[in-house]
């Protein structure tokens, strides 16, 4: 399995869409980066231009510190995995999984040896004869994972892989992909506009938008600490709230309708008079009375509604200060029209400049 490195790569169509704008990204042997962002965020363009698909208009690409740039995908022996499968229908399992070797004329010996590997590995042997448009989706895709493994690829590229699949299905794949990845020291690239999937999957993940990429890093580095509000947003399975806020004369920070003293940021954040952005999680908001000596904004709100999702509920409030998703175990008792009051504790504060969104702290994160 290969290193690979982008170095300033960007790529136009057209000469005027600038799909991917200088991007910097290592995916060190054995890791599985995510590529991650909205629809048209650049993360298909920049997998074509790994596969070699798709060519790129400025910057190389290193594959073990070789410039493979110019190489077609031939050249750089990328396996991909795509969303649809993209199986031969008719043809069993055995013989899909056969088939890049049978091109390659690989020996009959060979193509056993490796097809029963790979259909051990992935627990497709009791249904090595079946014709996969038999099979369900989940066993679709593992028999697309097997052909990509057969080739003993330099780097398998997983584009949405679990898209087409019910939600069970995409939790046992997902786990399964996982495990044999990390087994089999897979150096893999997923696509994905799916943070959760991105979360559960990747060692590290590439956040894009609009072509730039935002910030790369461990899953629960994005989470602790996001480079900038975009990254916030994306991340986590309720989005993080924000307030708009602006810094006192004296320097402290207050919001519209809250109870008690301001804060004081954190040193280096905002100037007085300065606009800034306040972002807090929803599973970081309090709603039972804190002690007094807990440093905290306290914003009373009204309860709207809620969702509940299984052993947590996410419920709605409005504030003064703009409105919250406040997340707490289910089942809650609260009545529509009820005002609580939300805790916003300072050390789960995030800081972002009201100009540019970039985070304005550093927070600290464990490893
Ligand atoms: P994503 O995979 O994140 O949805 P894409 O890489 O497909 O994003 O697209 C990034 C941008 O490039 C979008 O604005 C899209 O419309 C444009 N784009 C993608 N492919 C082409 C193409 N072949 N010709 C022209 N524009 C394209």
């Amino acid at each position: 399995m290969a290193d690979i490195r982008l170095q300033h790569v960007s790529k136009t169509y057209d000469g005027q869409t600038m799909a991917v704008r200088a991007m910097d990204l290592h995916c060190p042997q054995g890791e599985m980066l995510a590529l991650l962002g909205p629809s048209g965020c650049g993360k298909s363009s920049t997998l074509k231009m790994v596969a070699g698909i798709e060519s790129v208009s400025a910057g190389e690409i290193l594959f073990d510190g070789v410039d493979v740039t110019r190489r077609d995908s031939a050249g750089r022996n990328v396996a991909m995995v795509f969303e649809d499968y993209a199986l031969y229908p008719h043809m069993s399992v055995r013989e899909n999984i056969a088939f890049p070797l049978r091109v390659r004329g690989a020996s009959r010996a060979a193509i056993s040896k490796k097809v029963g590997d790979a259909m051990d590995l992935l627990g497709l042997a009791p249904m090595a004869d079946a014709a996969v448009h038999a099979l369900s989706g989940g066993a679709q895709q593992r028999v697309s994972i097997g052909r990509a493994l057969v080739r003993e690829p330099a780097l398998v590229m997983f584009d949405e892989p679990l898209s087409h699949l019910d939600a069970d299905q995409k939790v046992v794949l997902r786990t399964e992909i996982r495990r044999m990845q990390s087994t089999q020291g897979l150096t893999s690239m997923l696509v994905t506009h799916d943070q959760t999937e991105a979360m559960a999957m990747a060692d590290r993940i590439a956040v894009m938008n609009q072509g730039v990429l935002q910030q790369i890093g461990s899953p629960q580095a994005l989470y602790a600490q996001p480079a900038n509000r975009f990254v916030a947003g994306f991340i986590g399975d309720t989005p993080m709230n924000f307030f708009d806020a602006t810094l006192d004369m004296d320097g402290t920070l207050r919001l519209p309708g809250q109870q008690g003293g301001g804060l004081q940021p954190p040193w280096g954040v905002g100037r007085p008079g300065e606009s800034l952005v306040l972002g807090i999680r929803p599973e970081d908001v309090v709603l039972h009375s804190l002690p007094a000596h807990v440093p905290a904004l306290r914003l009373p709100a009204t309860f709207l509604d809620r969702e509940c999702s299984g052993e947590r509920d996410v419920l709605r409030l409005h504030s003064a200060a703009g409105s919250l998703h406040v997340e707490v175990a289910s089942p809650c008792s609260f009545a529509a029209g009820e005002t609580l009051v939300c805790c916003l504790p300072h050390d789960s504060l995030h800081y972002f400049s009201a100009h540019d969104g970039r985070a304005l702290c550093a927070r600290t994160v464990e490893p």
